[in-house]
């Protein structure tokens, strides 16, 4: 099936952590897409039609169409913090070629912040369609109350062996007893070992995934086991 244009409601806000958000909207029966895959979002803000690219942090086994956004506190960021229930969205969907369907058995994710939306949507397909991909993701925050999605992971984690998600904090707490730092080589190669063998996801902020990119390439991973999405506007 190909992109549909389609007027939607807010159905349902949920905060995510101090300064994320998701927005849900009903789906529309014959829209499919691939878990990673993005959509338009258009609001209307001072009266003119406004739009940006989102991933589709929803799975296509959830019955409802998600994107979640960081707050920056600019413009276009803030008429969507300013959104309420029941408020006019349009949405055009779907769109791109990040996507994760079960073509892999051995996956790498490596990524930071909000770029983790795509990879939230290929985690839970994977584990709701019960495939046997194993998947390792290495997950970068500044703080522990920064994780996006850390109860759904760790509920994933329960449901999936297959699935481990691996967290790294740049400012921990002193309490905090796993990794510091961003993700690096020598992370990869403690909790990844059989890297070589995997198919690599990165996305988010275009400097955050340049230098995944860079870290797997010092690694020796063939380029065409590294899938990329970029974030601009970040
Ligand atoms: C394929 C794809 C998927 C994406 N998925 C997601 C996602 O899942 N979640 C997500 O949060 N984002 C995602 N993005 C990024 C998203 O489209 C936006 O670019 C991003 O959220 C920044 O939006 P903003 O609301 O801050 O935008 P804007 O308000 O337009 O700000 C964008 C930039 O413009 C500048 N700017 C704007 N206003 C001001 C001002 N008043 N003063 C100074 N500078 C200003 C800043 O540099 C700012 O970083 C995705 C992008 C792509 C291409």
């Amino acid at each position: 099936m190909g992109e549909m244009e389609f007027d939607a409601e807010v159905k349902e806000i949920i905060k995510r952590t101090y300064n994320v958000k998701s927005f849900r909207f009903e789906k529309p029966r014959n829209l499919s897409y691939k878990p990673g895959q993005f959509m338009f979002i258009t609001v209307k803000i001072d009266g003119q039609e406004r739009q940006k690219h989102f991933t589709i942090s929803s799975s296509p086994t959830e019955d409802f169409l998600e994107f979640t956004k960081k707050l920056t506190g600019h413009e276009f960021s803030n008429a969507l913090d300013a959104l309420k229930e029941g408020v006019w969205v349009r949405i055009r969907a779907p769109y791109g070629f990040f996507s994760f369907e079960g073509e892999h058995d051995k996956v790498g994710m490596l990524t930071g912040g909000i770029g983790v939306t795509p990879l939230r949507s290929m985690c839970k397909y994977v584990t709701d369609s019960k495939l046997s991909t194993r998947i390792t993701l290495l997950y970068s925050n500044r703080t522990g109350q920064d994780i996006v999605f850390k109860d759904q992971f760790d509920e994933m984690q329960k449901q999936n062996r297959n699935l481990k998600v691996v967290y790294t904090l740049t400012r921990p707490s002193e309490e905090w007893e796993g990794y510091t730092g961003r993700v690096n080589k020598g992370m990869v190669e403690k909790e990844i070992p059989d890297y070589k063998d995997r198919v690599f996801y990165t996305s988010g902020p275009p400097k955050l995934v340049e230098s995944m990119e860079n870290l797997l390439k010092e690694l020796e991973v063939p380029k065409d086991q590294i899938k990329k999405e970029n974030f601009p506007g970040y």
